[in-house]
């Protein structure tokens, strides 16, 4: 999903939850928008780069590929246990694991509705375990 859609619903969201949880709302938000900057790490990896246009042009790229196996680190269960954890001590990280939540649901979605819902590992364990054989790194 585009940069600029994560950061309408990062808004959105933190508009509606507002009156609801006050200013843990605009956590929320920044961290609906803010989770994918970990897909800096794949493409800084790969292309040791931090030119925009061709970090879009990357993440564009994988779609052509089949065989592609993506990893996100802040889309993992790990990091979502790792903030359900650290939620103990802080509740602000409660309110960014529902937010995380929140992101992937529509990234789910968008997967679904490109018909590569396997695109990417949702686990540092899935992927460890789906990655023989697959395409896990490119210079597009
Ligand atoms: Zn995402």
């Amino acid at each position: 999903m585009s940069p600029k859609v994560h950061a309408a619903q990062g808004a959105l969201s933190a508009a509606i939850l507002y009156p609801f949880i006050g200013n843990d709302a605009l956590l929320f938000g920044l961290t609906v928008f803010f989770i994918d900057l970990d897909h800096l790490i794949p493409f800084v990896r790969d292309c040791r780069s931090l030119d925009p246009k061709r970090f879009f042009a990357y993440h564009r790229a994988v779609h052509d590929y089949d065989d592609y196996l993506a990893l996100s680190w802040f889309h993992t269960a790990e990091f979502m246990l790792l903030l359900w954890a650290l939620g103990f001590w802080r509740h602000e990280f409660r309110v960014m694991l529902a937010a995380c939540l929140f992101h992937i649901l529509f990234d789910v979605i968008k997967a679904l509705h490109m018909g590569k819902p396997f695109l990417r590992a949702y686990s540092f364990v899935e992927y460890a375990l789906r990655r023989e054989g697959k395409r896990t790194r490119h210079t597009a």
